[in-house]
């Protein structure tokens, strides 16, 4: 038997199965033409990144506007960073985003797809047989060196002015003979597998990245880890194999990994494999002081998933704010599809951003007041009182009372060409629904009206008290207003905006004061929706109510 041969059987006695037989078992995929295969590919550390869900709409979106396939890989091979749920964790949470898959795992038990497992972790003898051939073809080596050794290399390589790592002649594994390993094995000295890297690093390659462009980069020379001394493989070796028998397109993924493309160009030619397209995701950014920076997991709240969820934007408002800042053109496109699902958007690469995606919470509210604007008031009932369920049991029970009153109170101004945006938020629910409810509306307004300051106490207190006795008419809108007019006349403000502005010495204001008077009175605030459909809502008896209400606490 040929020394490498021998080698491989010595450190992988066990792995019978050949890389052939894997290749079979995973056949390419017969898909149209342009289908992109892509995966997310998380570790599962318990924590949900804005910047992961991000990544994850647009690997799907990418693999469904080409009816590619889109497949969840867990990649659980760094057991220091693992926690126990995190693998449910994700795809629930992925899944109320409507991030969902094609294939992989569904959870901790369950996987769905032919080219699995699709958690590394079970997929130890895979790694090891295409490792066993790395060896075999004298491309990666056993290596005894303790983690002491590789420090004190370090420290040497430091000293000495040197580049770090493992590499040429440094890498001093790379010599043993077979009798030298033979030894240090009969001995029990534990080992890891090493890439016996055949780059030159005054080379450059050139990488075509589909959204980063065109990179010149130096050839890798490191002598890489690929299989650790607990068994398990890198990142960089498990990517190769996965991506490759798992017949990956395109390898979407965060710029972190940018620089380790030459590696793994390297490793996809060692094995005989054509390499994936890559794209590289610039981050989400943030504006920090006069400086930018990426969204960080210590420093920013808005980071975690989580924080969307207990402030209660709709999960529909965050991805439509991602595709904003995944894709320059989203924002004409919803200009002209206003109503349009946006899954017909079609992301490109090309446009989206090289250095950074900049988080905007202002614009996140933007969107998120617009995509609400747009639901019906069943929907806004069931979110709003989902999320009041589980952050503000008070509002669940006020809101819920009369399913039918709350879902009228939604309804105002809500279908129609351009609908209110009041709310941006569940938690913004509370107060803009208050003054439907007597016990909000009392804690709420405290008293305070806010009457235009033109107006005097008296003319409010007449303006209330006429309209409630004589005026008030809930029949029509037209009618309503004609009785707002003709109570504007008699305490001598303009009926007519047109009369009032060419003589507004004349009046003492006008009809429109009279409507704020009124609005003030009625939902202790001057700007609201439609007074005419707000009062249809509240019924007479809750007219009545606010206007006594605000003859007693104001007027008194
Ligand atoms: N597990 C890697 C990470 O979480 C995935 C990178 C990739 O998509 O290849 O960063």
């Amino acid at each position: 038997m040929n020394e490498l041969y021998e080698l491989a059987e010595i450190l992988l006695p066990d792995i019978k199965i050949t890389p052939e037989e894997y290749e079979i078992k995973y056949p390419p995929r017969s898909l149209p033409e342009g289908a992109i295969v892509s995966r997310y590919a998380p570790s599962p550390t318990g924590f949900i990144h804005l910047g992961a869900l991000y990544a994850s709409l647009i690997e799907g979106r990418m693999a469904r506007q080409t009816d590619g396939v889109f497949y969840l890989r867990i990649e659980d091979t760094d057991k220091k960073r693992e926690i126990e749920d995190g693998v449910s964790e994700i795809v629930n949470t992925l899944k109320t985003f409507g991030v969902e898959f094609d294939e992989g795992v569904v959870d901790l038990a369950t996987e769905k797809g032919n080219y699995g497992p699709y958690k590394q972790s079970d997929r130890m003898d895979i790694y090891k047989t295409f490792v066993k051939q790395l060896i075999q073809k004298g491309m990666a080596y056993p290596c005894f060196c303790s983690e002491s050794d590789i420090d004190s290399l370090r420290k040497r390589q430091e000293e000495g002015g040197q580049r770090t790592g493992y590499y040429g002649e440094w890498a001093v594994c790379r010599k043993l003979d077979l009798d030298a390993i033979k030894k240090k094995i009969d001995e029990g000295t534990p080992f890891i597998i090493r890439f016996r890297s055949p780059g030159n690093p005054e080379r450059k390659l050139t990488h075509k990245d589909l959204i980063k462009g065109r990179i010149d980069m130096y050839e890798n020379d490191q002598d890489i880890v690929l299989i650790k001394s607990d068994g398990l493989p890198t990142y960089h070796f498990a990517h190769v194999v996965d991506d490759h028998l798992m017949c990956t397109t395109h390898v979407i993924r965060g710029d972190e990994w940018l620089s380790s493309v030459p590696l793994h160009l390297e490793l996809f030619k060692a094995m005989g494999w054509q390499a994936p397209s890559y794209a590289h995701i610039a981050p989400i950014i943030k504006e920090d002081g006069n400086s930018k920076r990426k969204l960080s997991k210590r420093k920013d709240p808005e980071a975690a998933i989580s924080f969307y969820h207990t402030e209660g934007y709709p999960k529909s408002a965050i991805i439509e704010y991602l595709l904003n800042i995944a894709n320059s053109g989203f924002e004409d496109w919803r200009k002209v599809n206003r109503r349009e699902d946006n899954k017909k958007f079609n992301l490109d690469f090309k446009k989206m951003s090289i250095s950074g995606a900049l988080f905007d919470i202002v614009k996140l509210m933007d969107i998120s007041k617009n995509v609400i604007s747009l639901m019906t008031a069943e929907e806004v009932y069931d979110l709003s009182t989902g999320w009041a369920d589980e952050f503000d049991p008070a509002l669940k029970e006020i809101l819920s009372k009369d399913p039918e009153f709350t879902k009228k109170i939604f309804s105002i101004d809500r279908y129609i060409d351009r609908p209110r945006k009041d709310i941006s938020k569940w938690s913004d629910v509370k107060a803009f629904v208050s003054y439907f409810f007597d016990e909000l509306f009392d804690a709420d307004n405290d008293n305070k009206y806010d009457f235009p300051e033109n107006i005097s106490k008296e003319d409010i207190g007449q303006v209330i008290k006429l309209y409630k006795d004589k005026y008030m008419s809930l029949e029509d809108r037209k009618s309503w207003f004609d009785k707002v007019k003709e109570l504007s006349e008699t305490l001598g403000y303009a009926s007519d905006m047109k009369a009032y502005k060419s003589n507004p010495d004349q009046y003492k204001g006008s009809v429109s004061d009279i409507s704020t008077v009124l609005r003030v009175a009625l939902t202790g605030r001057r700007n609201s929706p439609d007074l005419f459909e707000v009062q249809n809502v509240m019924g007479i008896e809750m007219v009545f109510k606010r206007l006594d209400g605000c003859m007693r606490d104001y007027l008194k």
